[in-house]
């Protein structure tokens, strides 16, 4: 039995790493809230972290061992909820920051969850079927001691979706002795998941466009939009925008960008990316550097990859006049200041992309009542939660003079310090 060091990866630069933007943010915010050096300490940490290293046996018999990561940042206003990402750089700071931003998602939408994220150390695209679901299902076993619908509910997120989220509900499953479908969400309709989910980040984050623009005054019929990546939440965003007269211009995934100033069809580079695996070839549309992407001359542009992408660096380039983040902490402290210097508006990840998690909470919801909610009940429900998330930040920001980033922050942790001064100290 041959042996092999976990992969894990480096840590990242203090400008892009995820964790160090995480902080800066929350300390900005929670000292506009004037809040205690007590509740900071408490806000800022996270409650649980988890390490794993695990084997999987790979299709040649050898085995392979791997890292993972689960934390829960704050369980404070009810159980924790976040995604699990499969990805190559995955680090321990990454999956903390995107597990407090989940806290803070939760609670600017007001549903009752902390926030949590997962990770494991890989690259699913040189992985066959059978050696990701030994991978899922090991890693699910490795971080039973937390998950339970009562406790920590995961979801797909990047190079994860509702395939992996059948196995998690199994294995779980399996292990408890009973079927337990609110234990995941984002699963297969057949399992308990919810009609609607698999659109609801782009769906929601088109939703937050739309109230954004009527508010900053930009027309979107015929507005030019650019989108870096081009999996769940790029994807669908792209396509609602398309719905709503906008037009595509440019797109992206992890192997390259295409540009057509015409529009590109948005259903076709589905098609397309589907067949081949990338957006790259689509006929109509020339291959642009990447990086030249997020510069465009555009009116709305649509992170939907990773976190870091707008930097101090590229940020005085960037000439869209909204900066939609589908993707969670795509642009850095720095960068965020340079594009509030220029009056861009930037519609922060924590509401931008919640839309997810809402839908999420809807699936939940149902798995725990045992029933199903309709394609327009599910809507319905998203655009009134999405509509309420918007006006509450708006108003905020109006009224402390604050951009809307600091005012979804501002909502978002006095509420969870609201929660945890209502709760006490135990013991
Ligand atoms: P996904 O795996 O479906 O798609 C990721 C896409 O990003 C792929 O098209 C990939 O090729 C592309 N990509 C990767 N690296 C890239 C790079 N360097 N440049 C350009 N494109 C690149 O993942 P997803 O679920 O769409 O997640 C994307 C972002 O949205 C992440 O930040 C995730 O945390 C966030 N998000 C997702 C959800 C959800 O429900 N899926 C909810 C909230 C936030």
């Amino acid at each position: 039995m041959e042996g092999s060091t976990p992969e894990t990866s480096a840590p990242l630069a203090v400008e892009t790493d995820p964790y160090a933007m995480a902080l800066k943010q929350f300390d900005q915010a929670a000292a506009r809230l004037e809040l205690s050096p007590g509740m900071r300490g408490i806000l800022r940490s996270c409650k649980r972290e988890l390490i794993v290293h695990f084997p999987v046996r790979m299709d040649d018999g050898s085995l392979r061992t791997f890292s993972g990561y689960r934390v829960q940042h704050n369980v404070t206003r009810g159980p924790s909820k976040g995604g699990l990402r499969y990805h190559p750089q995955v680090t321990l700071d990454e999956v903390r920051a995107l597990a407090m931003w989940m806290t803070w998602k939760c609670a600017v939408v007001n549903i009752p969850f902390g926030g949590a994220k997962g990770g494991v150390v890989c690259n699913p695209k040189e992985m066959s079927e059978t050696e990701l679901e030994g991978l899922t299902r090991r890693y699910t076993t490795e971080i039973t001691p937390l998950l339970g619908p009562a406790s920590d509910i995961p979801a797909p997120d990047v190079y994860t979706d509702d395939r992996i989220m059948a196995w998690m509900m199994d294995t779980y499953s399996m292990h408890v002795g009973y079927t337990v479908p609110a234990v995941v969400t984002g699963k297969p309709l057949s399992i308990g998941g919810s009609k609607g989910r698999l659109e609801a980040t782009g769906r929601g984050c088109v939703m937050v466009i739309k109230e954004a623009a009527e508010h900053f005054g930009v027309r979107l019929e015929g507005a030019t939009v650019v989108i870096q990546g081009f999996g769940n939440a790029g994807s669908i965003t792209a396509k609602y925008l398309d719905e709503a007269g906008a037009k595509i211009i440019a797109v992206s995934d992890s192997r390259g960008a295409i540009h057509n100033p015409n529009g590109i069809d948005v259903a076709n580079a589905m098609t397309h990316k589907s067949k081949t695996g990338s957006v790259v070839g689509l006929a109509g549309a020339g291959a642009i550097p990447p990086a030249d992407l997020l510069e465009l001359d555009c009116d709305i542009l649509v992170p939907a990859a990773l976190e870091a992408q707008i930097v101090a660096e590229n940020a005085p380039r960037i000439k869209a006049r909204i900066i939609a983040e589908a993707a969670n902490g795509p642009t850095t402290p720095a960068a965020d200041a340079i594009l509030q210097e220029r009056g861009a508006v930037v519609l922060p990840d924590i509401l931008a992309n919640v839309g997810g998690v809402v839908c999420s909470y809807f699936e939940w919801v149902q798995c725990l009542q045992k029933f199903s909610w309709s394609e327009h009940q599910v809507g319905d429900s998203l655009a009134s939660f999405m509509s309420r998330a918007f006006h509450d930040v708006y108003s905020l920001a109006q009224q402390r003079r604050v951009d809307m980033r600091t005012a979804a922050l501002m909502l978002s942790i006095s509420r969870v310090a609201d929660a945890t001064a209502a709760r006490g100290i135990y013991p």
